[in-house]
């Protein structure tokens, strides 16, 4: 199944990144070595940068769907991100299923005269 996502934020990349809170801090706080020892520290830096800035959404939002699997996005650190991945993914597939059953229905559909025959034979099954 082809998987095709709907944005909940309109979002260009290069307008947030315009306005990014981290566009002038150093890259090693964004994007520690490891998740352990100073990388801690450094993640949790880049966190309370992340809480102030304004384009934190389309910024997470940009992470999860180019799939950002590195340092600090949005305000989450790489295992976080990896679970809200996965529970974006499952919401795509979901949304995706919807829009296809949606597709088929639509196009199934009998016009309104065939909806009265149908409605007809209802009825004389019915009674
Ligand atoms: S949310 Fe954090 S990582 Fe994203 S642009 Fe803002 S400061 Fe940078």
């Amino acid at each position: 199944m082809a998987l095709t996502w709907s944005r909940s934020i309109e979002w260009n990349a290069e307008e947030w990144r315009k306005v990014a809170a981290c566009r002038d801090t150093e890259l090693d706080l964004f994007f520690p070595i490891g998740t352990t020892g100073p990388a801690i520290e450094h993640i949790k830096a880049a966190k309370s940068v992340c809480t102030e800035c304004e384009v934190k959404g389309p910024c997470l939002e940009f992470a999860l769907v180019t799939n950002q699997e590195s340092g600090v996005w949005g305000g989450t650190a790489e295992e976080e991100r990896r679970q809200l991945r996965k529970i974006w993914l499952s919401r795509q597939a979901g949304q995706e299923q919807i829009n296809q059953m949606s597709k088929l229905r639509l196009s199934n559909r009998k016009p309104i005269h065939g909806q009265e025959q149908l409605n007809g034979s209802r009825r004389r099954r019915l009674g």
